[in-house]
Formats: structure tokens, sequence, C-alpha cells
């Protein structure tokens, strides 16, 4: 086999425009497997970056959510990492980060989504091979974690929620779980927020609430499990939307209350929407930079937690493909993709996410 030439969408600093670089991928090298993109999603974190909200060390190529085609798989390379047979046309499952195994995070906390060395692979040379997604052709380097999509999963229903669905995973998991009998909110009704939704709904919560905008992602919210939506941009104010929540909870609030809603003001509000002894989830403030006024009275008083979780592990994509085969028939997870845009319209695709026009965006190769 020989290089294969591909278009990959590259942001050489904050608030440049994104440029579409050519450049070469060699044949696979032992370990390594050649991907040819099916769909590449664009998320949230995608555009803090392009503001430069996260610094980046230098140009780098977008995307950390993917699944591609193997075209080449290198010596010796014949599983994928959950021991699954592969072969040359199967469909794939990643994210570009490479946990290391081997610092503190991974070996002593016993926690690889929090890695000290797995943004390197991310955050790689622009020019070289790479994993990342915004890339019609994708190298994944020895030891980068990936899964096969069984034959009866459906791509869409995957990416929809492609980092969403493996974060609101390890958050669950970090949460401890959801019993019956419990009102769960949801602050925030983009991909991530969804997700939670959905787990929550599966998960048998007594009534799931959720708090966003705009009425499309409310709709899809419905879809995806909600029990009552309340739409910031119609109940416009914090004391409104608490009154809502305790009408619905007997006065008391919820038991568990999520934040994906990626603003800070959401972790003030939310703190007065648990339920005494609840548990408060916060999953969407990862690159909201800054302080926020909170009552820290509230967490004391009311016998809180506040759980934080970051990232994801790689079993956590694991799931979130067991979660699609599982559930995509009964739940319209695929509905969420909502835009599609090549990799040479990658800047209109962030734009369009950042204007929040769309509920998932996806890359597919031209
Ligand atoms: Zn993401
Ligand atoms: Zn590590």
């Amino acid at each position: 086999m020989g290089n294969r030439i591909g278009k990959r969408a590259v942001l050489t600093g904050a608030n440049q425009p994104i440029e579409i670089w050519e450049r070469e991928s060699p044949p696979a090298g032992p370990g390594e497997a050649v991907l040819k993109l099916e769909f590449g999603g664009v998320c949230g974190t995608d555009v803090h970056f392009w503001h430069g909200e996260v610094p980046l060390p230098g140009p780098v190529v977008l995307g950390h959510e993917g699944i591609g085609i193997i075209e080449e798989l290198g010596e010796g390379l014949t599983t994928d990492s959950a021991g699954t047979p592969i072969t040359i046309g199967d469909r794939v499952y990643w994210q570009p980060v490479t946990p290391c195994y081997s610092c503190y995070s991974c070996t002593i906390l016993n926690d690889v989504s929090m890695c000290e060395n797995a943004f390197a692979s991310l955050f790689g040379d622009a020019n070289a091979p790479t994993p990342a997604t915004y890339s019609e052709i994708i190298t994944l380097g020895a030891g980068l974690p990936f899964y096969k999509l069984p034959d009866d999963t459906s791509s869409e229903a995957v990416i929809a929620f492609g980092c969403a669905m493996p974060t609101m995973l390890q958050g669950m998991e970090r949460l401890g779980g959801i019993q019956a009998g419990q009102t769960v909110v949801v602050q925030g009704s983009g991909p991530v927020g969804l997700a939670a939704t959905m787990l929550a709904h599966l998960a048998g919560a007594h009534q799931v609430i959720m708090i966003g905008a705009p009425e499309r992602r409310l709709e899809m919210a419905r879809q995806l499990g909600a029990d009552h939506t309340i739409d910031i941009t119609q109940v416009t104010s914090v004391a409104e939307r608490t009154e809502r929540v305790r009408e619905l909870t007997n006065g008391r609030g919820a038991e568990v209350v999520i934040e994906a809603a990626g603003v800070l003001e959401a972790f003030s509000e939310g703190l007065q929407l648990v339920a005494p002894a609840g548990r408060y989830l916060i999953v969407g403030l990862w690159s909201a930079q800054g302080t926020v006024a909170v009552e820290p009275r509230l967490i004391n008083n009311g016998n809180l937690q506040i759980i934080g979780t970051a990232l994801a592990a790689p079993r956590h994509l694991y799931q979130a493909i067991q979660v699609a085969q599982k559930h995509q028939n009964q739940l319209p997870m695929a509905e969420a993709i909502t835009h599609r845009f090549t990799i040479e319209q990658s800047q209109q695709a962030l734009e369009a996410v950042a204007a929040q026009e769309t509920v998932k965006a996806v890359l597919v190769p031209a």
C-alpha cells in the first residue's frame, strides 16, 4: 500500500479562519490502523478551541469524535481494543486520545480519563498522520483505544452523541446511578444534556426535567425521554425556573441535577434546584473559565454532594456503542444529527454549532 492523500481541517490559532490542508499519510505501521473517515462529530468544545477559550500548543487538526472505515491494518493488529476481531471495511469508533497507562492518574488513581499524557495525541503535529477526526484519512497509532461497531449498529446513532455519550456514561458512573422515584433536572439541551436525558430516562428516573433552548433541542429532549421541558427563552428568570422545578417536585427540588449547560451561571442556578440530600453532577463547565457567586450554605445545610466529571475513559466509548445498539430503534438517536458538512466546510460547521442552529452537526467526506 502506498501513501494516501487526504484533506484535513486545521486550526492555526485562536479565532483564525479554519484552513484545509492536504497531507500524505503513510501505510499503517505495526499495530496501527489507517481509516477513511465516515463521520466526524462537531463538538461545542471545538468551538471553544477555535475561540481561544482553551489554549492550543500550535496548529492542530480539529476533531475528537469519529467513526471511520478500516482501510489498512498494520502488522499484528487483528482485534479492536475489546478483543473483537476486525478486518478491512469494518467501522470503528474512537477518540484521538491515547492513555499512557504509566502516569500517576493512569496507575495510581486508576483513572485513565485524567491521563496526564493523553492530550499529546490529540494535539499532535498537524502535518503528521493524525487520529483527529476533521480529516479524510485517519491513522490510529499503536495503543490508541478503538472499538468496532457491530453490523446492526447505526453509525449515525453513535456519532450523534460522539463525545457526549461517553462523557455522560462516565458522569453517570461517577454520580453513582439514578434510582426509580428520583427526579432528574438536566441543565442544557446540547448533545451532552440530551445524552444525560436519555440515560436518566433509561435508568428509570421518576421524571426528567430539561432546562434549555431552543425549542428544536427541547423537542429532541422530549423524544429521548424528558417528561418536562423549560425553555429558558420563555421562562427567563432563575426565580421562575426554580419555582417551576419546585412545582414539579412537591417543593423539594430534584434528587439529581446534571449541569450540561456550559455556562457559569448554570452552576449557581443548579445549586438551588437540588433537593435535600441530593447530588449535583457538573459535566459541562470544562472550558468555562471564570467564577460565579454561590451560596455555600446550600451545600452545607442541604447535605448535598457535588460531583465533577471530565472527559471519558475508553470503556465509556465501548458502552456508548452498546447503548446505541440497544436503544437506537426505540429512541430517535440518529435524528439528533441535523446538519452535515464536508471537511472543506468545517468553518461553517463550527459557525452553525456556535450559533446553536444545530442539535448535532457532523462532517462527512465530500
Ligand atoms: Zn467533544
Ligand atoms: Zn497516563
